[in-house]
């Protein structure tokens, strides 16, 4: 089965529709920092690799983004080797997977750091917030706050897919693209 190419011009679009909250997350915080310390840049860079962008194309995205704070010469030096990278194009060449759930919720997140899983490394004030911000009713986001408050951060996470698709799947989640793929198959039908 051939994947379909996912243009960047839609992710603003589908990041609200069928990514998981951790790459949501990330995406919101590029596109109004115009940057992302290297945990962030690795975790959703891979994840976009496995979602279907092409190197060309998100060498674009994260240029274009970089570009807003930063010169032209300082990202092609600094940033441009890393997104190659992550697609095996540099260094030891290996075909870097993105991560999975377990390796996402058991990461280190630091001050000022974007990625790890937002029901493991949130504050559940910030957490709250966030998924009231997103329209979600009062009794749902109760119950992921509450389960992530019991460390079951992946049902959690279950329920978040539940309420962006207004369906009760009660999918198990394991990986971040493992979501974004069952998504696309419930929008696409
Ligand atoms: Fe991301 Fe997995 Fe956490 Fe869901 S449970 S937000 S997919 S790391």
């Amino acid at each position: 089965e051939t994947k379909a190419v996912i243009p960047i011009e839609s992710l603003d679009s589908i990041s609200t529709k069928s990514f998981p909250l951790c790459m949501r997350q990330l995406h919101e915080q590029l596109r109004i920092a115009h940057h992302l310390k290297h945990g962030g840049r690795l975790q959703y860079g891979l994840f976009l690799k496995g979602i279907g962008v092409t190197l060309e194309d998100s060498l674009r995205f994260w240029r274009e983004e970089f570009i807003k704070i930063m010169d032209l010469d300082k990202f092609e030096k600094q940033y441009a080797y890393n997104v190659r990278y992550n697609y095996g194009k540099e260094g030891s060449k290996r075909n870097y997977s993105p991560f999975s759930c377990l390796k996402i919720i058991n990461t280190n997140v630091g001050p000022g750091d974007c990625h790890g899983c937002p029901f493991r490394h949130c504050d559940t004030g910030v957490l709250k917030n966030k998924l009231i911000g997103y329209g979600f009713s009062h009794q749902v986001v109760s119950e992921m706050v509450e389960l992530s408050k019991k460390t079951h951060f992946q049902i959690a996470c279950s329920k978040y897919f539940d309420a962006i698709h207004n369906a009760d799947v009660g999918l198990g989640i394991n990986h971040p693209n493992q979501f974004f793929e069952e998504s696309q198959k419930i929008l696409k039908g």
